[in-house]
């Protein structure tokens, strides 16, 4: 089973978002992926996660957009 003090310290890979525990997988709760946990191990890779409904591609997921522009160098 998956540990619960582990949701304090996780966040999201993308955003640094929270992320809260939802069956067996770990949703960020600004951008909405889903991160499937595998022994109790939570699978932290975008390219592993389950996009949330009407997002096809993680450029386009609000955690990436805004890491971008906090760093954008425009
Ligand atoms: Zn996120």
């Amino acid at each position: 089973m998956f540990d619960k003090e582990l949701l304090r310290i996780l966040r999201c890979p993308m955003g640094k978002s929270e992320l809260r525990l939802e069956n067996d997988y770990l949703v960020c709760i600004q951008c909405g992926p889903k991160f499937s946990i595998q022994d109790g191990i939570p699978v932290m890779l975008i390219e592993e996660a389950e996009l949330p409904d009407g997002c096809s591609n993680p450029e386009q997921l609000p955690c990436i957009i805004e890491n971008a522009n906090k760093n954008g160098t425009h």
